[in-house]
């Protein structure tokens, strides 16, 4: 048993020294991917499912190290707000974000709203309203056409000063969507308190709802909710005819996903929608 205990033990700290070496691995890759260019922005569709017209886009972040491996968002993100460095990447995307839109602006492009993500790190001890209104302007960018997806989870602990700074937003124009609803701890209050125009309803619902009534009704009653306040609903995550179908039966304003189309890169993008009934 006690050997038993020191294997145990053993096998524990290799597993949090491997866990922290790849954090490290993870840290130096994003200081590198600032430096030397490799990160790229993709853009998905969002579909408004009573034109069938795609208004906006959610842009996603992609990293392309010069060796090749590329990483996925979905570990570099939360690498990059353990270890700060999300403030700059968040940065670059609100940058990146600004110059497409302008450079899109003469184009059948022009109007289309691009969505970036905002992590809760990037409203805290500084003034991201500043930089937003900064940027847009520079790049003369109408603040309605740079939306900002804030995950519901991490907004639940917000403070004054950050709500604060969501609310400048809004009131300049800025679209705001809550990402994620129904993953975390969700509480219904928080649609209150948050200034939104979108709630995006998150992937794990729809899959679950097709097989499961509980998970049904509660999907029912959130877009009944999202409606009764006045906010557009958009399911995430539509991956099949049957789900797309669903979330047009269930009266959802808009929805994005695989089934619509993959996260691309931006000339894509421009023959994707040049191809579709585009924006
Ligand atoms: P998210 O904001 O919930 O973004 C949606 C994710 O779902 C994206 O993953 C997208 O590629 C994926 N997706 C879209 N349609 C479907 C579908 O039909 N089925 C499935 N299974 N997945 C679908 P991605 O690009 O890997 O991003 C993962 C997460 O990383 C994002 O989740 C977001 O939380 C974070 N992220 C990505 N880019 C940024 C960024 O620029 N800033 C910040 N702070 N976070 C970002
Ligand atoms: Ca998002
Ligand atoms: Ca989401
Ligand atoms: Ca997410």
């Amino acid at each position: 048993a006690k050997a038993r205990g020191r294997d145990g033990y053993c096998f524990f700290s290799q597993a949090i020294s491997d866990q922290l070496h790849r954090h490290q691995k993870v840290v130096t890759l994003i200081r590198q991917g600032l430096e030397r260019d490799w990160f790229q922005l993709y853009y998905q569709p969002q579909v408004d499912l009573r034109s069938g017209r795609i208004r906006s886009c959610e842009a996603l972040l992609r990293c392309f190290p010069a060796e090749g491996g590329a990483v996925s968002p979905a570990e570099f993100i939360p690498v990059a707000e353990k270890s700060g460095l999300i403030r700059e990447i968040g940065q670059w995307v609100l940058q990146q974000a600004c110059q497409q839109l302008a450079q899109w602006q003469t184009t059948p492009l022009a109007g289309l709203r691009v969505d970036i993500n905002v992590s809760a790190n990037q409203l805290i001890k500084q003034r991201f309203d500043d930089q937003v209104l900064e940027v847009t302007r520079q790049f003369g960018i109408p603040l309605k056409q740079l939306g900002l997806e804030l995950t519901e989870h991490e907004m639940m602990s917000s403070q004054d000063a950050e709500m604060a700074q969501l609310h400048r937003l809004y009131n300049a124009g800025g679209h705001i969507a809550i990402d994620d609803f129904g993953s975390g701890y969700s509480s219904l209050v928080y649609l209150r308190r948050l200034p939104l125009c979108t709630l995006k309803i998150d992937r794990l619902f729809l899959q679950n709802a097709l097989g499961n009534d509980a998970d049904m009704a509660i999907l029912e009653a959130i877009i009944q909710v999202g409606h009764r306040l006045g906010l557009t609903v958009l399911v995430e995550g539509v991956e099949t005819a049957e789900q797309d179908r669903l979330v047009r039966d269930l009266g959802c304003d808009a929805a994005q996903g695989f089934y619509y189309a993959l996260p691309m890169p931006a000339d894509e993008l421009v023959a994707f929608l040049a191809t579709t009934t585009g924006a």
